[in-house]
């Protein structure tokens, strides 16, 4: 399952919607950077950021891939918040791959460091490009440090610390207090500890004894290291291909592709986006009241969303690299606040030339201009609708028109952010 956009899709809904018939939900990449809401069924909101959305029901074992980077700070926090809700969060519902890799506090630094400069990213400062950068220069640390001595590990905690002390204080930042951080580690990482496991075999394991996993993307396809808009991108492999890697099995047990397109389309943080709206009335109807759980703002950084018109010719390129078998589209029930006709982008124009298919470049992105086809929008309520045919007609041309223009069918549709708003086909 994968965010077939530019992240903020609703992957948190589809996956604990697909969830009940899963015996396993694993992330493959990313770290805490990544945000999904889920409702549960009484209403009260989940926010997850490392921990699958498996975790939200009981027959699900929730898997935290090798692919992945874990920060013990922010794991011990989630498994608080989740278990505040009444949730349990044990070692058989919860397993993390020893092959994950930690988060060490001053890489979270170095990143807060980086965004106060030119090179800012817009970044969530969650440490993320830079355990993934010690990773690729093979100096970085694996969650499997936890079971052998935790002094050697907190001396890697604490030499990390005192290595940006100097620089923080050269660009203004207060200084740290090491003893202290080293401190909270160290409670994190006891947290941690009773998790880790050799998440490969389990899962390899559960599959030859016929087990269904989800694997639960997180980011997006624009976001994809490779496949994005480099360098407008997250540090890891967010598409198919990173599945079988960051979880250690095989390519060939991939079976579905359900990619998660959000019919309106959001952005948070910076790189080119073609079918962008800045028309501020149309924004304000968008962005919905900020105080209800779908308006359009970050779960993870709270950031107001950048917006724009649906655009397939990303969705076709995404379709592509995932080998996408079907489709789940989410909000359906927002999209007439576009206005009485909707827009839909279906084609780029770049440097003279027609393109059906989103380029793989910042630069080239950059350049294009979107081409638009108009839909009819309905003003009927569509959150109660349950049922495909129960759609006013417009609402059903919208879906069967995207199924054509992306050559696939949707499968899943959302009408709202509860866990049962949703019409299955
Ligand atoms: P994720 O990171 O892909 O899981 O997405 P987020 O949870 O960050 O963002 C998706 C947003 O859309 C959340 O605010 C959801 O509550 C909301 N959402 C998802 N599906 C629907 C839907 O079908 N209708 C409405 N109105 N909101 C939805």
């Amino acid at each position: 399952m994968f965010g077939q956009q530019r992240g903020d899709e609703g992957k948190g809904r589809v996956v604990d919607m697909l969830a009940e018939e899963c015996d396993i939900v694993a992330r493959f990449n990313g770290g805490s950077n990544a945000g999904h809401t889920v409702v549960l069924p009484d209403g009260r909101e989940l926010a997850l950021h490392i921990i699958p959305s498996g975790i939200a029901h009981d027959n699900a074992v929730n898997v935290i891939g090798n692919g992945t980077i874990v920060d013990p700070i922010r794991f011990a926090e989630e498994v608080a918040d989740i278990e505040r809700l009444g949730i349990a969060v044990t070692p058989q519902k919860l397993m993390v791959s020893s092959s994950a890799h930690l988060v060490l506090p001053h890489y979270k630094q170095l990143e807060e460091i980086r965004e106060l400069g030119r090179g800012a990213q817009g970044s969530t400062k969650a440490g993320i490009a830079d355990t993934y950068a010690a990773k690729a220069q093979r100096a970085g640390v694996r969650v499997e440090r936890l079971l052998g001595s935790h002094d050697s590990l907190l001396q890697v905690v604490r030499d990390g610390l005192e290595s940006v002390q100097m620089a923080r204080k050269e660009h203004g930042l207060p200084s740290v207090d090491i003893e202290n951080e080293v401190k909270l580690y160290a409670a994190a990482l006891q947290k941690l500890q009773p998790f880790v496991a050799d998440t490969s075999v389990y899962v390899n394991q559960q599959l030859q004894d016929g087990a269904t996993v989800l694997a639960e993307g997180a980011q997006a396809f624009l976001l994809d290291i490779d496949h994005g808009m480099y360098p407008f991108v997250t540090s890891s492999s967010t598409t198919a291909g990173g599945v079988a890697a960051g979880l250690g099995i095989a390519p060939t047990t991939l079976e579905r592709s359900i990619g998660i397109v959000k019919a309106v389309q959001s952005h948070v943080g910076g790189g080119p986006f073609v079918t962008e709206i800045h028309d501020e009335k149309l924004l304000d109807v968008l962005h919905g009241d900020m105080s209800t759980i779908d308006a359009e703002k970050g779960t993870t950084t709270g950031r107001v969303r950048r917006l724009g018109y649906l655009d397939i010719t990303g969705i076709r390129r995404a379709n592509m690299v995932n080998g996408t078998t079907e489709l789940a589209i989410t909000k359906l029930d927002w999209v007439p606040r576009y206005g009485k006709s909707i827009k839909v982008c279906t084609s780029y124009t770049y440097r003279g030339e027609t393109l059906t298919m989103a380029p793989d470049s910042a630069w080239a992105l950059e350049k294009c201009e979107p081409v638009y086809e108009e839909l009819s929008a309905w003003d009927e309520d569509i959150t109660e609708v349950r049922s495909f045919s129960d759609l006013p007609q417009a609402a059903q041309d919208y879906i069967t028109t995207l199924e054509t223009w992306t050559g696939l069918p949707v499968t899943y549709i959302g009408v709202g952010p509860r866990r049962d708003q949703v019409i299955i086909r």
